[in-house]
């Protein structure tokens, strides 16, 4: 079996947002106390792969303990999915080699723009950075550490965002719709888990809103639906019976720790 650890299941400020007096982000249901939005892959062949380096990256990394990571995949750019990048260098420098980071073209050349000092290193004294060697992947079937993975581009406002399939679990976040070829092509393919961007209640911009999720969960078909990257207008429990009362029953908002098996 693989095995998908979820890192983080929150929006772009984390829940609690910071000064914000709401009554999810005052909840005391652990299950409203989300991370920024990240996944841990650990395959059936021993990969580990993490996806995505978000701010919360160090405490995420604390609480799962892994011994090590033999990839990264980095979906876009965003400040919520790539700020803890400076956390991989532990892993770089005691597995004394380059950490592979694996994106699309448009998300290397941000990167390398905004991370200049770890993809353009000057000489300095003192001081160390993240040994990452950035791969460009391309949107077919592709090999990450004899893992097969299969990558598509996903409409994210005005950017692209990367979703991928490995085996049996698809992982589509940060966009504001699922084309309808993409979504026949992963109902073609049995699916044990499908991981799926829902912000907000309402219709938004750069998101999938409740129903926008439900439509293409219902185009899929999975075997179970995983919803992550939640803003604080989602209480955990009654997102859950908001799921139930529109028939997916096999749906469920995930949680920051949730551990999901895939074929
Ligand atoms: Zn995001
Ligand atoms: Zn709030
Ligand atoms: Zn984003």
């Amino acid at each position: 079996m693989n095995i998908v650890t979820i890192l983080g299941s929150g929006t772009s400020t984390g829940i609690p947002i910071l000064g914000c007096n709401c009554e999810v982000c005052n909840s005391t249901n652990p299950a409203n106390s989300r991370l920024r939005t990240s996944v841990f892959l650990t395959t059936a062949l021993g990969k580990n792969i993490l996806v995505d380096t978000t701010p919360d990256l160090r405490f995420q990394l604390l609480t799962h303990k892994p011994d090590s990571i033999d990839a990264v995949i980095m979906t876009h750019d965003h400040a919520d999915h790539t700020h803890g990048i400076d956390d991989l260098r532990p892993f770089s420098f005691y597995q004394k080699k380059d950490l592979p980071l694996y994106c699309s073209p448009e998300t290397a050349e941000s990167l390398r723009r905004k991370f200049d000092y770890i993809f353009n290193p000057k000489p300095v004294i003192g001081g160390g950075i993240p040994q990452l060697k950035l791969i460009e992947i391309p949107f077919a079937p592709f090999a990450i550490e004899q893992e097969e993975f299969e990558f598509f581009s996903l409409p994210h406002g005005r950017i692209q965002t990367t979703g991928f399939r490995h085996r049996s679990l698809a992982y589509l976040i940060d966009c504001h719709d699922v084309p309808d070829e993409l979504c026949e092509k992963l109902n073609n393919h049995p699916l044990d888990w499908l991981i799926i961007d829902c912000v907000k209640p309402d219709p938004h911009d750069t998101h999938l809103g409740f129903d926008k999720t439900i439509e293409i969960i219902k185009k899929i078909q999975p075997k179970q639906a995983g919803l992550i990257h939640m803003g604080h207008e989602w209480d955990h429990d009654q997102l859950q019976l908001r799921l139930q009362r529109n028939g997916l029953f096999e749906a469920v908002p995930l949680k920051d720790g949730d551990i999901l098996q895939y074929r």
